[in-house]
């Protein structure tokens, strides 16, 4: 069971009064946190000793609510953006353990739980549907002690949303979240024309003929069919490309067998496009896209994590859009807690980073640089005092 530890809080301004910003909102948060308890487990109980998320957990993500209340960007705990690092860690353990065996306590007891619920409020379930769903979980459960399983089938049950997959790998696994976006294919209409086929089919042809730099080099050689005439068969004189009457007829054929819907998609001017995303982190999660175009705004598009519902590892989905895609932005508003962001764009971007040219500086230790100051500025006096002496000796 908690205790009111508030009382006991870490961050203390200095003896003169002065602190940092750190301290600053350290001290505010934990006040938040301590005053938070009076609910959680307070009124709505749990058993610490077995669940310590059940408590640290779901208080710290009420905490992150009330720190949006004290000033614009509070640097809060439980930001999807700041969980990545331990979410990529090798010594951790999912979030359902028992609380003896927690392995790094705070990110697992605290922080973790806490943007799992931040998540749910701002992209799964929406912020409506959420707090009506975590106040039944309170009303319902307050005065008595509910188990893990009580809090998931509370929110499932209240929200009327299945959350199953959720639980399972955000509570249960210790995954984390990547998404990828990994191609995009753009897919023109074909109606079948053979004067288009022979055309593209030529051009192809030659292509891929010039593709090879050993038949390049190969074609100077002689070739027996040339010196020989005996040997040429019918192979050699077919004219690949050429249309025959019965090609014709047909395409005709086909265009008078299209239903009216058909007919009107060969003419749509729309494009279609294929992209495809990687789970590459092992959680499940909705995939929040942005298509770019030439020009105009960038169009988003939730789809739900019932995505990867048949293949949990790679989905495609099909775009029809009124102008080419040019750019797909997955996660563009940092959601999710996606711990790497260089596979969220397509086409792939260059890294940008850094390098400042200019000497190697040499490393110094805090004691020295206190210390050099100190000399520097003794120098500084005692060259002011024998100054001082010298005009005295000069003025008499
Ligand atoms: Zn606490």
């Amino acid at each position: 069971m908690e205790y009111p530890m508030i009382c006991f809080n870490g961050p203390q301004p200095e003896e003169d009064g002065t602190y940092n910003e750190k301290t600053k909102h350290g001290l505010i948060s934990v006040i938040i946190h301590e005053v938070g308890h009076n609910w959680f487990p307070m009124i709505v109980n749990s058993d610490e000793r077995q669940w310590s998320w059940m408590d640290e957990g779901l208080n710290s993500f009420l905490q992150t609510l009330t720190e949006a209340e004290w000033q614009k960007y509070y640097p809060s705990r439980a930001d999807p953006r700041k969980i990545g690092t331990y979410m990529r860690s090798s010594n951790q353990v999912p979030i359902m353990t028992n609380s003896e065996s927690i392995l790094q306590f705070g990110p697992n007891a605290y922080a973790k739980p806490a943007v799992g619920l931040a998540i749910l409020r701002e992209t799964i379930m929406g912020r409506e549907i959420f707090d009506e769903a975590f106040q039944e979980f309170s009303q319902r459960w307050m005065f008595k002690r509910p188990e893990p399983s009580d809090f998931f089938r509370t929110m499932e049950d209240a929200a009327g949303i299945d959350l199953d997959w959720f639980w399972r790998s955000w509570f249960y696994t210790t995954n984390h979240v990547d998404l990828a976006v990994t191609g995009i294919t753009r897919y023109v209409i074909d109606d079948g024309d053979p004067e288009d086929k022979s055309k593209r089919e030529k051009t192809e042809d030659k292509e891929y003929k010039k593709n090879s730099l050993t038949d390049q080099r190969n074609s100077n050689l002689p070739k027996y069919v040339n010196e020989n005439k005996g040997l040429h068969d019918f192979y050699d004189k077919l004219k690949r490309f050429k249309i025959s009457d019965d090609d014709r007829k047909s395409f005709a054929d086909s265009l008078a067998d299209l239903t009216p819907e058909q007919r009107k998609l060969l003419k749509t001017k729309q494009d279609f496009q294929v992209v495809s995303f990687e789970n590459k982190g092992g959680v499940i999660m909705p995939i929040l896209v942005e298509l770019h175009f030439e020009e105009g705004k960038p169009q988003k598009i939730n789809l739900p994590a019932e995505m990867w519902k048949k293949n949990s590892r790679n989905v495609k989905r099909l775009f029809v859009t009124k102008r080419p895609i040019v750019k797909v932005v997955l996660d563009s508003g940092q959601q999710t807690a996606d711990t790497d962001l260089t596979n969220n764009v397509w086409p792939p971007e260059i890294e940008k980073n850094r390098f400042k040219p200019g000497p190697k500086k040499e490393s110094s230790n805090p004691m020295r640089v206190n210390r050099e100051k100190k000399e520097k500025e003794q120098k500084k006096q005692e060259e002011a005092k024998s100054k001082k002496k010298s005009t005295k000796v000069t003025e008499k």
